[in-house]
């Protein structure tokens, strides 16, 4: 079972202290355990292994696509479920060295035949285990095949954007999650049009209010134009493109001076007529995006965009001479914007009074809002789609898109068959504050998890235990934010009503005389605003009677609690039925983060703080000591 020749000796990049091993049922047999993936779960999961089981028993494999691994570095705790954590690309030579134990294979793996137990790799080489768990990743969900639309998701798609920044004029971005996030705030050596199918930015991670917060940040490195085109349509009219003050709504910011510095010429985004569709259909979920034609490597780690900074300028003259820096690109955001196609050529090409060679795009993107922009290329940051085509229909697919596994991980291919990270689809915790996002930490527990379950040590407390809470802790536009449980409010009942919320402005009980007692320092800054939120599970949008400062709190009532210290701090509590079941700290409030950990995994009765709840003179844990 276990014997070299099975093999191919060309995959091999690096062997170390390889055991002797024998066939199953023969004394000595060495089991083989094999990862497929070397990403975040995958060097995790190898990582676990090897410290839970013998060497003598059992043999780990790690199959990466690519000579580079993934994996987490350090991690700094921050609270007992938040964790900081450093991700590493490194040489899977060097990785494999410093594993006592692991055994690095590079290969495609083209199928798993679970019958008779074999990985099988795109040069006709197989690997036989006895366990085998997959860890292929996501890829970038491509809206179109074309050569001008591109992903993000790994060192060489950043590599080739940075190339094709270097002479781009304009570039479209579609999305508004982290990746479309960063991408419009790092980038400003060419003009940027942000298609943003949601009422506010970065939707993914925030809710409204968070995302003014980050909203002046863009704005002070670059002029941003703002467009509303629901508030456009709801003012009874077609977008005027002539006028750009009169295109948007009163969002307008500033002036949209197009890339030679002029203003932007309404025929580059009037609907420019009939015109030569791509041949591709739009929708169509691409694993390998235009920029990337060879095998996908793990996704990129927090550092993505210092890296294609430095891949845009790579030599210090360059640096010097980066005129984006003293004379940055505009950029638009258009809210309620989606892709409606794609085109090549406009067929009636825009007239204009400038030379024609400026209105010449490779691109022309047709959107909801009715207009066409040209543009060199297009980012779709439109999500992810898990990378498991490779895998038969014997592994049931999830709603969206991964291998579903049980409550040890185990595929329904086979007992013998795990998945872990991006590529599974997670629906067995029963945690009312869990929910599966494709986040690293996420990746990181699942591998870890996957890793006992493999090694026949998980007992039911631990599969509790590991996915009970949702906590994530990242970092936009150098705002640190702390993600808590249904900090958005998902999961909830009524989910789908939450629209309903109606927003009571509540004055902050006892401010005045909190004030007073605690003197002027720490009294609360007159900036802090407080706000509740409330309504019925039943959708009924009940308001809470408010009697001198105090609430009345039904069981069944939904409550959102925000503060917000504008361009320091925003703190979001979401309370049903007098518990805390999220939390949202930007900024500053990320201090506050235990605290309502703590509140959320204790299920304490937090009625009686009412508002107080978020009162930064109110020291809450006091109160549970
Ligand atoms: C640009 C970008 C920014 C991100 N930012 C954040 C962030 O700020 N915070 C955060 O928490 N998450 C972020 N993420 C998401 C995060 O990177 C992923 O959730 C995480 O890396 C998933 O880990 P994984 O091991 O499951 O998959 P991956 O890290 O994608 O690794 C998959 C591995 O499988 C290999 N593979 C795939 N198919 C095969 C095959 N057939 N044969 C052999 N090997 C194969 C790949 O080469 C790769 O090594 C970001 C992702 C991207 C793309």
């Amino acid at each position: 079972m276990c014997t070299q020749a099975e093999v191919g000796q060309s995959l091999e990049i690096a062997m170390t202290s390889e055991t002797s091993c024998k066939g199953p049922g023969e004394p000595n047999y060495c089991k083989q355990y094999v990862i497929v993936g070397g990403g975040i779960a995958g060097c995790t999961a190898a990582e676990d292994l090897l410290e839970i089981v013998s060497p003598e028993e059992v043999k780990v494999t790690l199959i990466t696509a690519t000579p580079i691994v993934k994996h987490v570095g350090k991690v700094v705790q921050v609270t007992r479920k938040l964790e900081d954590m450093e991700v590493v690309q490194r040489d899977a030579n060097a990785f494999g060295e410093e594993h006592a134990n692991l055994r690095i294979v590079q290969a495609n793996v083209k199928s798993v035949d679970v019958h008779n137990h074999r990985i099988e790799c795109e040069n006709d080489s197989f690997l036989p285990f006895d366990r085998c768990l997959i860890c292929t990743g996501a890829a970038p969900k491509i809206v179109s095949e074309h050569p001008h639309v591109v992903g993000i998701r790994d060192t060489e798609s950043v590599k080739d954007v940075a190339t094709r920044l270097k002479n781009a004029r304009r570039v479209l971005v579609l999305g508004n999650g982290g990746i479309a996030l960063e991408f419009v705030h790092e980038v400003t050596s060419c003009e940027l049009v942000w298609a943003v199918k949601d009422a506010y930015v970065g939707n993914t991670f925030f809710d409204h209010t968070a995302s003014g917060l980050v909203l002046p940040e863009l704005e002070s490195r670059r002029p941003v134009h703002i467009v509303d085109n629901l508030a456009v349509k709801n003012r009874g009219g077609e977008d005027r493109c002539d006028d750009p003050e009169s295109y948007g709504d009163e969002r307008v910011r500033k002036g949209i001076p197009s890339s030679n510095g002029s203003q932007a010429k309404c025929s580059e985004r009037q609907p420019v007529g009939k015109k030569r569709p791509l041949p591709v259909a739009l929708g169509q979920a691409r694993h390998l995006p235009a920029n990337r034609q060879g095998p996908l490597g793990g996704s990129l780690g927090p550092h993505w965009t210092a890296d294609l900074s430095t891949s845009l300028s790579s030599s210090t003259a360059e640096k010097k001479a980066d005129s984006s820096v003293t004379n940055p690109k505009p950029l638009t955001i258009l809210f309620h914007a989606e892709l409606e196609e794609l085109y090549e050529t406009p067929e009636n090409p825009p007239t204009s009074s400038e030379t024609s060679g400026e209105h010449e795009w490779p691109l022309y993107v047709r959107l909801t809002t009715g207009h066409t922009w040209g543009c060199d290329f297009l980012v779709s940051a439109t999500g992810v789609v898990p990378s498991v085509d490779f895998l038969g229909p014997e592994f049931a697919r999830g709603e969206d898109g991964g291998v579903v596994v049980n409550d040890r991980m185990q595929t329904t291919a086979s007992p013998d068959v795990y998945a872990a990270g991006d590529c599974c689809s997670m629906t067995w915790p029963t945690s009312e504050v869990w929910f599966q996002m494709r986040l690293w930490s996420q990746a990181r527990a699942m591998a870890r998890y996957a890793a006992r379950c493999m090694s026949d040590q998980v007992d039911d407390l631990g599969a509790g235990f590991a996915f009970e809470l949702f906590a994530h802790m990242t970092r936009f536009f150098g705002f640190p934010v702390a993600l808590l449980g249904c900090f958005n409010a998902q999961l909830l009942p009524d989910a789908e009503q939450r629209r309903l919320i109606r927003e009571v402005e509540v004055a902050f009980p006892g401010k005045a005389t909190q004030q007073e007692a605690v003197g002027e320092g720490q009294a609360c800054s007159p900036n802090v605003q407080l706000s509740a939120q409330t309504r019925r599970k039943d959708g009924s949008n009940a308001l809470q009677r408010e009697e001198n400062g105090t609430t009345d709190r039904l069981q069944d009532h939904v409550e959102i609690l925000t503060r917000l210290t504008p361009g320091k701090e925003y703190v979001k509590v979401v309370v049903v039925g007098g518990r805390v079941k999220g939390a949202m700290c930007v900024g500053e409030s990320t201090e506050s983060a235990e605290t309502f950990e703590n509140l959320i995994l204790n299920e304490l009765d937090v009625s009686a703080f009412g508002v107080d709840l978020l009162n930064p003179d109110v020291d809450i844990d006091d109160f549970f000591d």
